[in-house]
């Protein structure tokens, strides 16, 4: 149906079409909650952030793990989740709003993929991020991974002990 080919569905075939595509993701997670876009920076850079991103403008949409590097507070390691599992893509540095990005030995996205350009676009752009980008939690504190319950910290996608 993506293709441009015409469907007529009703609702309960969206429905059935919105379960599918939750199920691809994998997640034993309650149903995301979207994040402020003015919070978006600090839960990115949280520490051990599971994430989905999805720009409407551009179209992609992608599910990341990102996580500080405990000896390097200003580098992060990039995982991204997909059909085959959960893939190891690369790691930044971070100064303000220089980001980095470097695939390294191990990792298998170059800065190219779309996957990282998507990732990199909303950092870059997170101090005042357009209201197109739609940046989703899946339930966890991204610093410290506890469950997330009153309605401020599912805004901010951090419990009331990390919003330091
Ligand atoms: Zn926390």
């Amino acid at each position: 149906m993506r293709g441009g080919s015409v469907m007529f569905l009703d609702f309960n075939d969206l429905n059935e079409f919105d379960e599918v595509e939750q199920t691809n993701f994998d997640s034993k997670e309650p149903v995301p909650a979207i994040v402020n876009n003015e919070k978006v920076r600090k839960f990115l850079l949280a520490g051990d952030c599971h994430c989905h991103i999805e720009n409407m403008r551009s179209g992609n949409s992608f599910e990341y793990k990102i996580q500080r590097n405990k000896n390097k507070s200003n580098m992060f390691f990039v995982n991204v989740m997909s059909g085959l599992g959960e893939i190891y893509c690369g790691y930044f540095y971070i100064n303000s709003t220089l980001i980095d990005y470097r695939k390294g030995d191990k990792g298998s996205c170059e800065e190219s993929d779309p996957r990282i350009q998507t990732l990199l676009w909303t950092l870059r752009n997170s101090k005042k991020l357009p209201s197109f980008v739609i940046v989703q939690h899946f339930g966890r504190c991204a610093h410290c991974g506890s469950p997330l319950t009153d309605v401020e910290s599912l805004h901010r996608g951090l419990c009331p002990i990390c919003e330091y």
